[in-house]
């Protein structure tokens, strides 16, 4: 099956070659034909396997070839990080139409929002506070929204966005195409899925399972080693661009500027840092200011930046489920990925559920703690440093000139190479 199969207009035709699409995805294939034919649509399918362009392409179609009053679309998205790359990508689609889009987030200007929806916009992407905020101030008018699409409704029911959800759909007219799109489908989707949707297509594309072309590596540690075996890992030739998994902000942020005191380049992705500072991160991650990426989980849903190398689980994810969506952040497309998981005595039952989730093991691969104490210091014992640390992440001085504190025994597997990538 190609494209060319689902008879879109050369507008829309032209985006899929910009985009650098050469064929639909699965996703692609088993729901645009149906969502073109105005079908509502449960979509079981995680980030990476290309659901944004099977629900925007289809859209944005219809929306060509019929006339309608603005708001004709709704995209509900439980991040402000997805909504703005939804957004993103429908700007792609839609550039020299007379269509417009816009993204509706909290932690950045309201009023440039409700100024742009006054001036009239076709496609709303939004996350469900704001755009509520926004619906009570009456700025907004969702009554003839055509289609309605939910995207990662399972991260919704996470974030505790359903009654949201539901108060946002009682704006909606009931006569509406509506697309629901989760990785999962625990009971309370399922619910919302059977109250949302009418005698809907349903499309299932490698339901909780992690994406093919990744391998996975878990490396047993201690906590207090983490930093140096992650120092160790990031120094070797074939790791590039990598996003590191955290389980608070606090860490997330103090192992990044630890990272770029190192010498590499390092930035933090997490909740306390506001909404501009959030996208800077995240636009340097993209543009290549910053290959290292020490986030919380609010990126491991959705976030779409191409050729991550490798997702390096610092902390372990709380269940298998958010494992799957980490490391579903490489292995994007058609490339591959390594996803390394650092997992101390606590966490073997863990690693057992994400096994039984991978329906395989993940290769074991044996770490020395005493080599890596010798070697470094472990620098989240080390706080007072972050008083020292540049405002510019810039290379300054390689992993290898920080001198150690701890020392033990050498011995093991894991030496120093020396040589930095950063
Ligand atoms: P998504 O699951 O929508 O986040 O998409 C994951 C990645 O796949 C994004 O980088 C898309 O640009 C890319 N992608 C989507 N559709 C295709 C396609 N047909 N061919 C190649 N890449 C695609």
């Amino acid at each position: 099956m190609s494209f060319n199969d689902f008879n879109f207009n050369t507008h829309i035709s032209g985006a899929i070659q910009r985009c650098g699409y050469t064929a639909p995805t699965p996703i692609q294939k088993q729901s645009m034909a149906s969502i073109l034919e105005r079908r509502d649509l449960l979509g079981l399918a995680q980030t990476g396997t290309g659901k944004t362009a099977a629900f925007v392409l289809p859209t944005v179609q219809h929306l060509m070839e019929t006339a309608g009053k603005q708001v004709r679309v709704l995209i509900v998205a439980p991040t402000r990080e997805l909504a703005e790359q939804i957004n993103e990508f429908t700007k792609k689609i839609i550039q020299d139409t007379r269509l417009r889009s816009i993204a509706i987030y909290g932690g950045v200007s309201k009023q440039m929002q409700v100024a742009k929806i006054r001036n009239g916009v076709d496609i709303v992407v939004a996350c469900p506070g704001r755009l509520l905020d926004i619906l009570n101030d009456k700025e907004i008018n969702l009554s003839h929204v055509e289609t309605l699409i939910l995207d990662e409704a399972d991260h919704m029911f996470d974030k505790g966005f359903l009654p949201d959800i539901r108060r946002i759909l009682r704006q909606l007219p009931k006569e509406r195409q509506s697309l629901v799109f989760s990785a999962t489908m625990p009971s309370e989707i399922r619910h919302l899925a059977e109250d949302i949707l009418r005698n809907p297509v349903t499309v299932q594309i490698n339901h909780t399972r992690s994406v093919k072309n990744i391998t996975h590596q878990v490396y047993s540690i201690a906590q207090g080693q983490k930093t140096e075996l992650l120092v160790h890992l990031l120094k070797l030739e074939h790791i590039e661009t990598t996003l590191v998994f955290t389980r608070t902000k606090y860490k997330a942020k103090n192992l990044a500027l630890k990272l770029a005191q190192s010498g590499f380049k390092a930035t933090s992705l997490q909740g306390n840092l506001s909404q501009n500072k959030r996208q800077q991160a995240l636009d340097g991650f993209k543009d290549g200011t910053f290959n290292i990426l020490v986030a919380t989980d609010i990126a491991a849903r959705g976030i779409d930046v191409s050729g991550i190398s490798h997702v390096i689980n610092y902390d372990m994810p709380d269940t298998a489920e958010a494992y799957i969506h980490r490391t579903g952040r490489t292995g994007r497309a058609s490339c591959t990925g390594e996803a390394l998981t650092f997992a101390t005595v606590e966490d073997g039952r863990m690693i057992r559920t994400i096994e039984q989730s991978l329906d395989g093991k993940m290769n074991r691969q044996a770490v020395d703690p005493a080599v890596l104490a010798t070697r470094h210091a472990e620098p989240e014992a080390r706080s007072g440093e972050r008083k020292r640390i540049p405002a510019s992440n810039k290379p300054k001085a390689t992993a290898n000139s920080q001198r150690p504190r701890n020392r033990s025994t050498a011995s093991g597997v894991f030496g120093f190479s020396g040589r930095s990538k950063a």
